[in-house]
């Protein structure tokens, strides 16, 4: 059976391509004609585009042909090769990844191989194009809102989805705030007793005993219930600016468009703006709950917390070691044995030579480690993936450059190879940024080099990678790490 099928065939004036015979109309005419015959199509149509350049969707012949597929007459396009529909990667991407399918056209570019009717065609893989297509739109995309959401915050718009508790969205003017009536008296009393010297915890379980509704309960109009009051929730109400009048924004953001994980933004890049809104407390009030935060924050860790506290152990009788300290310096003795004296012959370990004890071995093992590898609990997947793809399109990039420059007496194929030398030029650059972008598995991985440097090393780090450490009779130490041995192949 005969498929019908639409030709389109198109010649710019200005780029260069009247070069040959090969490209004049007439000779794509010819060549579609041929191919038709051999392949079993008759030709429904020709659409032709006589002097128009590729790098936009503005020609007759082409709208005429949109037109067609619209109406339904049209169920296969042929084209001489993907340049003669477009030589603009995200329209003539959009068209053949979009467009085309959604229409369920049979789109086929003979010279470049691709059959979207044959699932095994060769030049279906346009990976190159896809790849470039997708991932340059959707970053396009992000890009543009996010520049235009800024834009907004800058402005004093509020543009969240969700009011500050304590305000609702002006239902008559859209991006202002305005006092929810039945919450602003909440966070007018959190700072209230807040500057009378009440504690974020008490202010939380006062509120949780007065059943009033936290900020999730009453987002979810009392679905969600949760119902107690935790303790962030009143320091972010005690630490937001937006009560004083003065709208604050752009204080989390979304990783990247492929990441939709929110993060904190570092405070020097918050967006306030003053005076946007009615207050609900006054800017001293404010200043006054800054200030208090700063004098009264208890240190979350005491200070006389050792480096290895809770991680030494009696060889004997399995009992926590206690530090104890004896003039200038700091013991490790068996807690069971100072207890109960006789109870355990009694361990005394210098705590400065069980830390040096440790850390000469992890530094003896740290060679050759990877830091990640110290880290197994945080996956960096994405990263990794990033990384594979960039290395694979720069391969690509110098595969295609490399026939670029291969194909100097074939103008006609050498400018096909440049154009995918282009696609994959971008794939790489928006890799490159997306790898050098801050993440915050960097941070992770900068302490974990830190530690392999083994400059002063932090509780938490020495935390996450010794399990235990043993003291045994003869003073002697075993170490129990949380990673495995890297000089042992598994
Ligand atoms: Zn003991």
């Amino acid at each position: 059976m005969m498929e019908p099928a639409a030709l389109y065939l198109r010649l710019s004036q200005e780029d260069g391509e009247r070069w040959g015979e090969s490209q004049s109309i007439s000779n794509q005419r010819i060549f579609l004609t041929q191919y038709c015959q051999a392949n079993g199509f008759t030709v429904a149509e020709c659409y032709i585009d006589d002097g128009y350049t590729g790098t936009n969707f503005n020609r007759p012949g082409f709208q005429r042909l949109l037109r067609d597929i619209e109406r339904g007459k049209i169920k296969t396009v042929i084209t001489k090769d993907l340049s003669r529909l477009g030589r603009d990667y995200i329209e003539t991407g959009r068209y053949v990844e979009c467009y085309f399918p959604e229409k369920g056209i049979r789109y086929i570019a003979v010279n470049d191989g691709v059959d979207t009717g044959k699932e095994e065609s060769a030049g279906n893989d346009m990976s190159a194009f896809k790849a470039v297509f997708n991932d340059f739109y959707a970053r396009d995309v992000s890009r543009k809102v996010r520049s235009a959401l800024t834009a907004k915050r800058r402005a004093g718009e509020f543009i969240g989805a969700w009011a500050p508790y304590g305000y609702q969205k002006d239902p008559k003017q859209p991006g202002k705030l305005v006092p929810d009536p039945e919450s602003a008296g909440v966070v007018r009393r959190i700072y209230r007793d807040f500057l009378k010297g009440e504690s974020v915890r008490g202010i939380a379980e006062g509120l949780t005993e007065d059943k009033i509704p936290t900020p999730m309960e009453k987002r979810s109009g009392g679905l969600k219930a949760q119902r107690r009051w935790n303790e962030s929730t009143i320091r972010r109400i005690l630490t937001c600016e937006t009560y004083a009048g003065n709208l604050t924004q752009n204080q989390s953001k979304t990783i990247s468009y492929k990441v939709k994980k929110r993060i904190p933004v570092p405070k020097k890049e918050w967006i306030v703006v003053s005076n946007t809104h009615e207050p609900l407390i006054t800017k001293e009030e404010f200043q006054m709950a800054q200030q208090l935060f700063k004098t009264r924050s208890s240190p979350r860790e005491p200070k006389d917390r050792h480096l290895l506290s809770g991680l030494v152990f009696c060889g004997d009788c399995g009992s926590p070691m206690t530090f104890v300290k004896d003039g200038p310096r700091t013991y490790l003795v068996c807690s069971s044995s100072r207890r109960y004296p006789g109870s355990c012959k009694t361990h005394c370990v210098r705590e400065d030579e069980v830390e040096r004890t440790l850390l000469d071995s992890l530094r003896k093992l740290s060679e050759g480690i990877q830091p990640q590898s110290l880290y197994p609990e945080f996956p960096r997947k994405s990263r990794e993936l990033a990384a594979r793809e960039l290395r694979s399109a720069k391969e690509q990039l110098e595969f295609y450059r490399r026939a670029g420059r291969d194909s100097e007496n074939f103008p006609n194929i050498q400018r096909q190879f440049l154009s995918y030398c282009e696609l994959w030029q971008r794939k790489v650059d928006a890799l490159e940024e997306e790898l050098t972008a801050e993440d915050p598995q960097d941070r992770r991985e900068m302490a974990a080099r830190e530690l392999l440097r083994f400059e002063r090393p932090g509780r938490t780090t020495i935390q996450a990678l010794v399990k235990k450490i043993v003291v045994c009779g003869d003073k002697s130490l075993e170490l129990y790490f949380s990673f495995p041995d890297p000089r042992i192949t598994p």
